[in-house]
């Protein structure tokens, strides 16, 4: 026997749950289908929650290592990783108590079960005892994320070499970790252990980490992270890494080279997780960059079949995921929404944190005939004095004029959290001057806005 659902939305990360939900609220019957035990999706067990507890531990004990005048710290040896993320059980159970209550208090129907298509209207569900189901609907929304990629010459053991879904299961805290790769999760991770002490070497083929950021913003992450002691091997091409079966993972480099590390982290990039939906049973197919292909309206293109989130494709944050799943669903219903907003801030959480909204430096260079740039530094700031955030800058970029604000890039503890009120400002199309005209609470880092304003405003013609 089949039951019928207006909606039917595979996977409960953040896409899937804003589209079930979205959904429900337009008085439709929603069915959230999860393969896993757990609600919430990568974002909250193994991407997002987990990185950022052990990020926050990270700090503080970087802190603590800086105040050594207060107190001599040093951490035991062999420390569990798990003593290191002891708060994540806290956030993951206070974190999937709200999410039950908000599908409850929506009337969603959350069904554990495997998810696979068999034609364009009927999904097939494996339960984990083995139970086979089968529920129709005319609209789906696919948002069942993303899996790291394997690349072939990398051999992922999760025991010793571990790829980004894999490495907070590591027993213990490794003497060194060698990270291939240099986009976000590269740098968080490497940044993150190396805080915790542990010696990393991140190897990568480009000249230089996050190439999509501004220079400035990379610069000084390379700088803070080799300051940590942290070792950055760029234009290194990586042609094979194995575990020597005794102690170490060696990592041969084109040109002979072979660099050596107790662990491995192979951070290469995510693909779709469609591997078990069988969507070609639905008359759908993954384009030639793995991912599934959907237009503006988030429409596949195939039936009433909408997707959102990692499955398809950048910018794979949780953010943009969750508005796109709201999105998926008033668009499956023609509720007008308008156009989704391009204006997205990048947020990274290294140590040092980076954000950055709008055209970076090199971008507004290429686009405008001449630009202006003014600088802040957290030192010139009273509350990085006295909170001891002195390395960190913000840059607002603006046109020759000095006046619209094409881009904001900061560095710093607070960065992404700081990033908004940037981000405002180019929504609303301000002009530089309103942060110099507007009051912000003192002390503060927003502080660094004025100072920055009014550097661009001294460069005026
Ligand atoms: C280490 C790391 C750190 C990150 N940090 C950040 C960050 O700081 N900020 C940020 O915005 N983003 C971050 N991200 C990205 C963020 O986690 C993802 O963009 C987000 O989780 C994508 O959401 P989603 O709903 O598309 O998919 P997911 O969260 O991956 O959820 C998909 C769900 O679908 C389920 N599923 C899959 N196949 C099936 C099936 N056949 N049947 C039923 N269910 C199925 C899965 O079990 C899973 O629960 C990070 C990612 C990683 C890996």
């Amino acid at each position: 026997m089949s039951t019928f659902y207006d909606m039917v939305v595979i996977g409960s990360g953040p896409a899937g749950q804003k589209a079930a939900i979205q959904a429900s609220k337009l008085g439709k019957s929603v069915a959230l289908i999860e393969k896993s035990r757990e609600t919430g999706g990568s974002c909250v067990y193994r991407g997002t929650i987990p990185s950022k507890t052990l990020r926050e531990n990270a700090l503080r004990i970087k802190n603590m290592r800086m105040n050594a005048e207060i107190a001599n710290f040093e951490l035991n040896e062999d420390l569990e990783l798990a003593t290191l993320i002891n708060r994540l059980e806290q956030v993951l159970s206070a974190h999937d108590t709200y999410l039950s209550n908000q599908l409850i208090r929506n009337g969603i129907t959350l069904i554990h079960g495997r998810g696979r298509f068999v034609s364009e209207s009927e999904l097939e569900l494996t339960s984990v005892s083995g139970d086979v189901t089968s529920i129709q609907s005319d609209k789906f929304v696919i948002a069942t994320g993303s899996y790291p990629r394997h690349p072939s010459h990398i051999p992922i053991d999760h025991e010793n070499i571990f790829d980004s879904d894999s490495i907070l299961s590591m027993l213990y805290l490794p003497k060194s970790l060698l990270v291939l790769g240099s986009g976000v999760i590269a740098s968080e991770y490497a940044s993150i252990f190396q805080a915790l002490g542990v010696k990393v070497t991140m190897i990568d083929k480009y000249p230089g980490p996050l190439g999509f950021l501004d220079n400035d913003l990379t610069e000084r992450f390379v700088h803070a992270f080799e300051a940590m002691g942290g070792t950055w091997r760029g234009d290194t091409q990586v042609e094979e890494a194995r575990w020597n079966g005794f102690d170490a993972v060696e990592v041969s480099c084109a040109g002979g080279e072979v660099i050596r590390g107790e662990k491995l982290l192979c951070a290469a990039g995510r693909l779709a997780n469609v591997r078990e939906l069988q969507i070609e049973n639905a008359g759908l197919q993954l384009n030639d960059r793995g991912l599934i292909s959907v237009d503006e309206s988030l429409y596949t293109g195939v039936a009433n079949i909408y997707a959102a989130g990692d499955v398809i494709g950048p910018p794979s944050l949780a953010s943009a995921s969750m508005e796109q799943g709201r999105r998926a669903s008033c668009n499956a219903y023609d509720i007008p929404i308008g156009k989704m907003q391009q204006t997205l801030p990048a947020g990274i959480y290294s140590i040092p944190e980076l954000s950055s909204v709008g055209l970076s430096e090199r971008q507004a260079k290429d686009m405008y005939p001449s630009i202006i740039v003014g600088r802040a530094h957290f030192e010139e700031i009273a509350r990085g004095q006295i909170s001891g955030i002195q390395d960190g800058m913000l840059k607002i970029v603006c046109d020759a004029e000095g006046r619209k604000v094409l881009g904001v890039m900061i560095v710093g503890e607070g960065a992404t959290e700081l990033i908004h009120i940037g981000q405002m400002a180019l929504l609303s199309d301000a002009d530089v001057d309103i942060f110099v005209e507007s009051i912000f609470n003192f002390p503060t880092l927003a502080e660094a806005y004025r100072v920055a304003a009014l550097d661009v405003i001294e460069q005026r013609p």
